[in-house]
């Protein structure tokens, strides 16, 4: 048997060890976690939908409808109108023919890949995407490949040296969660289709932060289901509720309605936060204004950012991290904003690639420009230990 707590032990003199903070209410940038009342930069309530108050009614008033627990699985009896009518208000919003709901991002993850691909077939993946499509990937035993970060010539001399046989699934990231970068989607679309592949997209950082009507990565390229079949987005974010979807064509969502076995084997969500989303879903649609603000502060942050000489990455989107290098001592400025009352979280490997610790801070619309100009202030006095080696 393994010796636990020496092997936990050794892992925090790494540096490398993972506790949890306890927040009291409601999740907005001003917040107290751990007894401490601090402005935190890490959420990804992109829109600041997570306590909207139009969104809170919705689920009150559905829990008066529907309860609280959906209390069997969508096959069974737990598939409410409620469920129903997301489903459709989700495909009309990313104008494909059919959308299906999943209890978690992770689990639509592993269910479209293992609905798709398995023995004798071909997986390939973006080197940074996210652990819930690396772990699709792995888990359905397909044959697995990585290809060079937003690299597709690399992806179609992958591609064009598989043998003839077996489905070939591709999956990326639309905008990658710890560098906010983008994937070059219009190119992948492309090499996808050359090579007969399914192209799906994991849109769980674009969705309600781009493109016009909030629609997210496709619609920022103007990519449409024919060009990029599966997209998959993720209600917890910018949505500032819970779950997932797949949205595609109807053979495709029946497919997973048949096969998928995260969507089979597992309690739908509560119907009550079906109908929340659906609030969450019309505001995202209607209010313009909530990107509009989350934009200006995201160009407020990287001309701030430059202005004092901080790492920053090629990021359009909310997600603007500040390259550290060491592990230790991103912890330690990560401590020091902390101290300053700035909750920034330190991302270290494994989560990122060796020696490309960061502090991670994403921006909401939610965030006024006196936060975020504090934060630039705190950023300035660390600079010195900032400056990259
Ligand atoms: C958060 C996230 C997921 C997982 O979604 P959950 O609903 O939180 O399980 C999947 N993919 C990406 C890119 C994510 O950022």
């Amino acid at each position: 048997m393994r010796d636990l707590a020496a092997q936990l032990e050794a892992r925090r003199k790494q540096g490398l060890y993972r506790a949890r903070r306890i927040l009291e209410g409601r999740q907005k940038p001003q917040q107290t976690v751990d007894g401490r009342e601090v402005v935190a930069f890490c959420s990804n309530d992109y829109l600041g939908l997570a306590a909207h108050p139009k969104v809170v009614a919705a689920f009150r008033k559905a829990a008066g409808v529907y309860g609280v627990g959906a209390g069997a699985a969508h096959l069974v009896n737990g598939h409410t109108r409620a469920h129903h009518a997301l489903e459709e208000e989700l495909a009309a919003f990313t104008n494909r023919e059919r959308a299906l709901l999943f209890s978690t991002g992770y689990m639509a993850n592993l269910g479209v890949a293992q609905a798709l691909a398995g023995r004798g077939d071909h997986v390939l993946e973006d080197r940074l995407n996210h652990a819930s499509l690396i772990d699709a990937g792995l888990v359905c035993g397909a044959r697995f490949q990585r290809y060079r970060h937003a690299t597709g010539v690399d992806l179609a001399q992958r591609l064009a040296s598989l043998d003839a046989t077996g489905e070939r699934l591709v999956l990326t990231d639309g905008v990658f969660s710890m560098d906010g970068d983008l994937a070059p989607l219009p190119e992948l679309a492309r090499i996808a289709e050359a090579h007969g592949a399914w192209l799906m997209v994991d849109d769980a950082h674009g969705l309600g932060v781009l493109g016009a009507t909030g629609a997210g990565s496709l619609e920022h390229f103007g990519l449409d289901a024919r060009r990029v079949p599966i997209l998959m987005g993720t209600l917890g974010k910018a949505f500032g509720t819970a779950g997932a979807f797949v949205a595609g064509s109807e053979a495709l969502i029946e497919t997973l309605i048949q096969s998928a076995r995260t969507y089979v084997y597992t309690t739908a969500m509560p119907g009550a936060l079906a109908e929340a989303t659906r609030a969450s879903l019309r505001i995202v649609q209607d209010d313009t204004k909530r990107r509009e603000t989350l934009f200006a502060l995201v160009k407020r942050f990287r001309e701030g950012a430059a202005r004092i000489g901080l790492r920053l990455m090629d990021s359009i989107t909310p997600i603007q991290p500040i390259l550290v290098g060491d592990s230790a001592r991103a912890m330690a400025l990560s401590d020091q904003l902390l101290e300053q009352g700035l909750l920034v979280p330190a991302i270290r490997p494994p989560t990122v690639p060796e020696g490309t610790a960061r502090l991670r801070v994403t921006l909401s619309a939610a965030h006024t420009r006196g936060q975020v100009d504090r934060l630039l202030e705190a950023l300035e006095t660390a600079h010195e230990a900032v400056a990259p080696d």
